[in-house]
């Protein structure tokens, strides 16, 4: 698939191959931006900011809802494209689809909602006799870069809120998974004019470089690992980012929990998309008093979960993005059960694939907990009380989601008040997320905040306008 740009397609004669992880066939062939083409997209969007800032709030809001019906048309189409170029289980992606889809809905409604402020600028010295209002402005051009687990969702968070805002955007997709976010580019991009929505594909390290630090840029918009979120903070200079970065998230079971309800969350958080989910959960911290009921009972349904080709309907777990990320994986968990701690369940890896794995006995300095492992692997962390149980969950770089299990709401607040997480969610696992709330991490996971209404906040600028009525 071609690149966008100022509503023409573009290619180079360097192209990159995008590969099923299932069966390493071909999905598609994109071309690899230079940097002449990177700078086209970025004037293209530039030029094309005097148009979408001539369109009033109320076509914004039709044009997105239009949009909308565009994208329930070609959804099965697009999921299935997710399932070939990242391995997720067809279910898995018609369920990104539905919440893309409302996610867009969520943006047109917002376009009209996007409000200014009366000012008592007369209560400081000197504002006598003046009348002030603020306005919220577009920031000019967004760019955004998304990583491959969720290509249509992530790609969605980025360019509806910048669009309801009336910004310009340009999309660079992950190479590993371009397809799905390049047609949705192209969805909005026919219902807005030239230019508003460009994309571009090839290496993230060149083409994020110069989007990173060009002029024109005026913010990125950034999801994927803490490395690279950390490299763009550092040049991004004066311009407004947002990093939406990785997880290590805890669930803790504490005594006072419905085991049975925290074994159900538990077995969907850590090994939905096969681990890859920014908020998956990536350690499972439990009172020692029910550790070993809780270990049984994750096992039991751990081993019930159908490994497979991932376009089946009943697969519940596809294989990784490749095969580097296996190695990664398979590696942490024998580190793991080389310092001590028992595999119960899983652990085996047969090409791009692998196994739902339970791991007991995990200590909290080992490497499978202490970076985002980001592979199907729930390693069980014992603490002694809740007070442990709290500091464990705190005893990390990141701070994105955290889930409670509690039937005690003494405990519950504790931990609410006590853990250092963008969210937490009683009774919920951390996987947890709906596409209008507030979402974005603490600490290591990133800065700043996306669903709908949140990242139209910060795809804006506010002036204020003062009037002297003297
Ligand atoms: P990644 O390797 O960091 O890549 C993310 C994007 O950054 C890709 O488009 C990549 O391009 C691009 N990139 C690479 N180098 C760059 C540079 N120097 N400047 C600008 N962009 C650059 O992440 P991933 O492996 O695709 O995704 C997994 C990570 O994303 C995990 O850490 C996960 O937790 C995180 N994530 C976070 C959230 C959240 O909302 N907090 C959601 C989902 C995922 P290329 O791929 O083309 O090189």
């Amino acid at each position: 698939m071609e690149m966008l740009i100022n509503s023409g397609y573009v290619s180079t004669d360097e192209k990159m191959d995008v590969l099923n992880p299932y069966d390493n066939s071909i999905v598609d062939t994109i071309s690899v931006a230079d940097e002449k083409i990177v700078h086209a997209a970025v004037k293209s969007a530039k030029d094309a900011r005097k148009e979408i800032v001539k369109l009033s709030s109320r076509d914004i809001y039709y044009r997105l809802s239009d949009a909308v019906d565009d994208l329930k048309e070609n959804k099965k189409k697009i999921a299935k494209i997710i399932t070939q170029e990242t391995g997720k289980p067809i279910t898995g992606s018609y369920y990104e689809l539905d919440r893309s889809i409302e996610t867009l809905m969520f943006a047109a409604e917002e376009s009209k909602r996007i409000y200014g402020e009366n000012v008592p600028i007369d209560a400081g010295l000197g504002g006598e006799g003046v009348m002030a209002f603020t306005q919220k402005m577009p920031l000019g051009t967004v760019a955004a870069i998304t990583p491959f687990n969720y290509p249509v969702n992530l790609a969605i968070h980025k360019l509806a809120p910048a669009l309801a805002a009336k910004n310009t955007v340009i999309l660079k997709p992950s190479r590993l998974a371009p397809i799905s976010g390049l047609m949705l580019a192209e969805i909005l991009a026919n219902h807005f004019p030239d230019g508003v929505v460009n994309t571009l594909t090839g290496s993230g390290q060149m083409v994020g470089d110069i989007l990173v630090t060009h002029d024109d840029v005026n913010k990125i918009s950034f999801t994927g690992s803490v490395p690279v979120g950390e490299h763009i903070a550092k040049n991004a200079g004066m311009k407004k980012v947002t990093l939406e970065l990785g997880g290590n998230d805890p669930t803790l079971v504490l005594a006072s929990a419905d085991i049975d309800r925290a074994v159900n969350e538990v077995v969907n958080g850590a090994y939905l998309f096969s681990g890859q989910v920014c908020m998956g959960v990536k350690r499972v911290i439990v009172e020692k008093e029910i550790v070993d009921e809780f270990t049984e009972k994750l096992v039991k349904q751990t081993a019930k979960l159908k490994v497979g080709n991932p376009m089946d309907k009943d697969t519940d777990i596809g294989p990784l993005i490749n095969h580097e990320a296996v190695e990664k994986v398979s590696n942490l968990v024998e580190d793991a059960t080389r310092m001590g701690a028992t595999v119960e369940v899983g652990a085996k890896a047969e090409d791009n694939f692998y196994w739902p794995t339970v791991v007991s006995g995990v200590k909290e300095d080992m490497n499978l907990v202490s970076y985002e492992t980001f592979g199907p692997v729930a390693p069980i962390i014992e603490a002694q009380d809740i007070d442990e149980a709290i500091r464990i969950a705190n005893n990390t770089c990141y701070g994105l989601n955290a889930g409670i299990f509690t039937e005690n709401v003494h405990d519950a607040l504790k931990c609410v008040n006590m853990i250092e997480s963008g969210s937490v969610f009683v009774n919920k696992a951390s996987t947890f997320r709906t596409d209008n709330m507030p979402f974005g991490g603490f600490k290591n996971s990133g800065i700043g905040k996306e669903g709908i209404k949140y990242a139209v906040e910060d795809m804006t600028r506010t002036k204020l306008i003062g009037f002297n009525l003297k």
